[in-house]
């Protein structure tokens, strides 16, 4: 079926002079404004360059992008009670955990502090839920992954309508700026760390950023630091690798996380997602520290398994959601916006499954139980995988999708480094919203949705991971349909 189209938000090609001069402006605009992340090949602490983004904001249905909106805080509580399940995650986990082993260490970590008793029973959840336009279905919206760990790019992406906004005012277009939804994630999402600071409710303690060895997404990073700076001067917040937590933090008699003499409030994790950020049993050790401790963990370790993508396949099948959140309008409207989840699991479900992507595999995505991108396996290779795996076991730590089908639009990917004026490509976008949760088994205190993201990929690339490399930041332009 030929891929639909969404009319771009100004005609398309620019003109080359005129192009060539706003790419210019934007550039600056970017870097100035902290657009940017670091060189991977000549890294350097002194510099940042222009992260990629698309020139013009993409276009995106409004009734779409309202209702992603509207389900934010929904799903933050539906993910919410799912992590609090302890039954229904070991019984949607047991599979995978045989065969997994990050996810069977994240599960053990839990299993073990459950075990000695929860000393923080209150979790924060900085969640982002991701959506792509499922265009043989009049470009509704279906969800592609619910991010429970270091959901990124809110603060770079709250600063983008402005870019966007500066750019079409360049070029003549300033009354498209009313399509322009307001985005305030940065202060949202740092809301819910001071908030959660404030809970914690010891003056001298501070906030632990947990990070990468070396972090090529600094800006995004630093945007939450500077802003919980601004609008709290009392509070002091570190940056740490696991390595590090490992090395420089004890555990008190009162079960406190104890950094540089004083304890930790909140721990906010932007690595501890996949394999390659635990190269030893160190860095399992320090998770195990942290996770044990009474400091509020973002997220805490039950946070992370309920965004598995096994537990988002478990959460489609039938009657599932219905446990969770009672037969109500609610319930179908989450239902709506699943894309088709299927078990690879060693049952008749399973068999059927298998056959059904091996008969056409172009209509799935099979996903390990990874984050960060890069890690799904699409086309022609499903096949392979699934004739390797067929009589494995490790079959079952991977889900089947239905491959979502986006409208096109046409723009121009402006990257670090690449001839301008970029050519005229085909795009397409994936939305991200945040939402913010506090709260226990028992009560949930905060819960809301504070802001998105657009990610914006070329329509050929699998994948648009913008910290991996192959999407481009951008910001949506609200179509009335
Ligand atoms: P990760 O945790 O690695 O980010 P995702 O489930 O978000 O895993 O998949 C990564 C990317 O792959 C998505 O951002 C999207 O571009 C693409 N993708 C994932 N699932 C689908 C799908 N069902 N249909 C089409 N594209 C998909
Ligand atoms: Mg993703």
């Amino acid at each position: 079926m030929a891929q639909a189209r969404l009319a771009s938000c100004v005609p398309l090609p620019v003109d080359h002079k005129t192009l060539v001069n706003v790419i210019e402006k934007a550039k600056d605009w970017a870097l100035m404004h902290g657009v940017g992340m670091r060189d991977r090949k000549q890294f350097s602490k002194d510099a940042i360059q222009i992260a990629p983004f698309v020139l013009l904001p993409s276009p995106f249905p409004r009734t779409e992008f309202n209702k992603a909106v509207e389900l934010q805080p929904i799903l933050n509580e539906l993910m919410h009670k799912v992590a609090h399940d302890d039954e229904f995650l070991q019984h949607t986990l047991q599979n995978a955990l045989q065969v997994d082993e990050f996810t069977a260490n994240l599960y053990d970590i839990w299993v073990k502090v459950r075990d000695e008793g929860i000393s923080q029973s209150t979790s924060l959840g900085l969640f982002r839920s991701d959506y792509l336009l499922q265009q043989p279905q009049q470009n509704r919206i279906k969800q592609v992954e619910f991010n429970t760990i270091a959901s990124s790019f809110g603060a770079i992406t709250t600063y983008l309508p402005c870019m966007s906004r500066y750019i079409l005012r360049q070029l003549g277009h300033g009354d498209l700026i009313k399509h322009m939804p307001e985005n305030r994630a940065l202060s949202g999402l740092c809301g819910g760390i001071i908030e959660a600071y404030d809970m914690y409710g010891v003056p001298s303690a501070v906030v632990l950023f947990v990070v990468e060895e070396v972090s090529y997404n600094i800006c995004d990073q630093r945007f939450h630091e500077f802003e919980i700076s601004e609008k709290r001067p009392d509070i002091q917040i570190f940056r740490k690798t696991l390595n590090e937590i490992y090395e420089e933090t004890d555990l008190n008699d009162k079960k406190q996380l104890v950094l540089d003499g004083r304890p930790v409030a909140v721990v906010y994790y932007r690595s501890g997602y996949e394999p390659a950020q635990y190269p030893s049993q160190r860095e399992w050790d320090a998770r195990l520290r942290v996770e044990r401790s009474n400091a509020i963990k973002c997220p805490s370790i039950h946070y992370q398994l309920a965004g598995t993508k096994k537990v988002q396949q478990a959460l489609a099948a039938p009657g599932v959601l219905e446990k969770f959140m009672g037969p109500g309008g609610a319930t179908s409207r989450v239902r709506d916006i699943f894309a088709g989840l299927y078990s690879l699991d060693f049952d008749e479900n399973g068999e059927r499954a298998v056959e059904m992507a091996l008969a056409d595999a172009e209509r799935f995505v099979l996903k390990p139980q990874r984050e960060g991108g890069g890690n799904n396996i699409y086309g022609p290779e499903i096949r392979d995988a699934l004739t390797r795996m067929r009589h494995s076991r490790e079959r079952a730590a991977y889900i089947l999708m239905e491959r979502i089908l986006p409208p096109l639009v046409q723009g121009y990917v402006v990257r670090p480094g690449a001839p301008v004026p970029p050519p005229i490509s085909d795009l397409v976008s994936e939305l991200g919203i945040f939402g913010v949760i506090i709260g226990s088994k028992e009560k949930i205190l905060h819960n809301k949705q504070v802001g998105h993201m657009l990610r914006t990929k070329l329509a050929d690339a699998n994948e648009g991971g913008v910290a991996a490399g192959l999407g481009a930041l951008d910001s949506p332009y609200l179509l009335d349909l």
